[in-house]
């Protein structure tokens, strides 16, 4: 409900995940890599 327009990055190269509501996240707190936007499927 509240997770409606949340979306879900990913880093390219260490595949850390983080959810964001409507911010850019674009580097990797991790490792420092680009993130990428990853398409929620519902399941
Ligand atoms: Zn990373």
């Amino acid at each position: 409900m509240s997770l409606a327009n949340a979306r879900e990055y990913e880093c390219v190269r260490c595949g850390f995940r983080e959810v964001a509501d409507d911010a850019l996240l674009s580097t990797c707190r991790r490792c420092g890599s680009e993130m990428r936007n990853v398409e929620r499927v519902c399941d």
